[in-house]
């Protein structure tokens, strides 16, 4: 019989922070509860950022906390292929074009639309401006031309389309009561406009590496931040593309920092080897999360 699997997946771009314990522990905490697995996940598809010191000290952090995961950890980097296939697959549904626009030449097609509409562009749920319908109007043969004189360009999905293939889409919320029904939550992928899956370094980005690899090691419930609550909606469509299983979702409360903030990677004084190096206890930790 399958058992529950959970993962906790670090990007090692910094150390880890309170906010990353909590994650953490609650995911261990449930697998034990549950009986079922527990697995950790280096995302470190974005090379740019990833540095294998951060891994090091993420995995020390873990092996400190007394989480106990299966070895050896997946490390997204190692499996490149498995995100490539996943884009020829959306390539052949006709759902992916590549979009040559620099940052000046975004804020520039924005501003030109504000000027003259009198609106306010789209944001996405980050507060980032979503991505200027340009590119999505190229013939192949132009993108083709532009990429082979080497202008860097990263991979997207149109996201209309892809929303018309997929139809209506929903997930199964346990939020923080954890047990009980769970709620079903309406996706609304259109919010991020036409998301980026790969970039000129990276083979897969964030949302297409998350869903193949929570696929390929049969995550079931996938319990993390609240930070990306609104993301899910853009992986129950990739998944739902790809013909991935929905795992659950247990989306977290966060830690804040003391200015109310959310924890930064950059921010040393709630960094777990920091707590380590002033004598904190795991137990110490646990308080300071808020978990028994
Ligand atoms: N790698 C992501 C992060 O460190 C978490 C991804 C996830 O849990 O889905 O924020």
């Amino acid at each position: 019989m399958s058992v529950p699997v959970f993962r906790f997946a670090p990007s090692p771009n910094g150390p880890l922070h309170l906010g990353h314990a909590l994650s953490a522990l609650l995911n261990a905490d449930m697998a034990t509860e549950a009986g079922g697995r527990m697995l950790v996940r280096i995302e470190d598809v974005d090379v740019t950022r990833a540095r294998p010191e951060h891994e090091r000290a993420i995995l020390s952090d873990l092996d400190w906390l007394g989480i106990a995961y299966e070895r050896p950890v997946r490390r997204q980097s190692d499996h490149a292929e498995d995100y490539a296939a996943a884009l020829d697959h959306l390539a052949a549904l006709g759902l992916i074009y590549r979009s040559f626009l620099s940052r000046t030449e975004i804020a520039a097609a924005i501003a030109a639309e504000e000027a003259q509409s009198g609106r306010a562009w789209p944001r996405d749920p980050d507060g980032a401006p979503r991505y200027p319908d340009i590119d999505r109007h190229r013939s192949a043969e132009e993108a083709e031309a532009l990429a082979a004189n080497g202008k860097p360009f990263a991979v997207r999905l149109d996201m209309t389309k892809a929303i018309h293939l997929a139809g209506p889409l929903s997930w199964q919320e346990f939020g923080d009561s954890l047990h009980g029904p769970g709620e079903t939550i309406i996706a609304d992928p259109a919010a991020w406009g036409d998301v980026v899956l790969a970039g000129k370094f990276t083979p897969a980005a964030y949302h297409l590496a998350v869903v193949v690899d929570d696929a390929l090691q049969d995550v079931t419930d996938v319990v993390r931040g609240r930070d990306l609550y609104f993301a899910t909606s853009v992986h129950r469509l990739l998944q739902t593309l790809l013909g991935l299983p929905a795992p659950r979702y247990h989306h977290h409360r966060l830690i804040l920092g003391p200015d109310g903030g959310k924890l930064s990677k950059s921010k040393g004084a709630e960094g777990l080897a920091a707590l380590r190096a002033a004598g904190s206890t795991v137990a110490d930790v646990r308080r300071m999360v808020g978990l028994p």
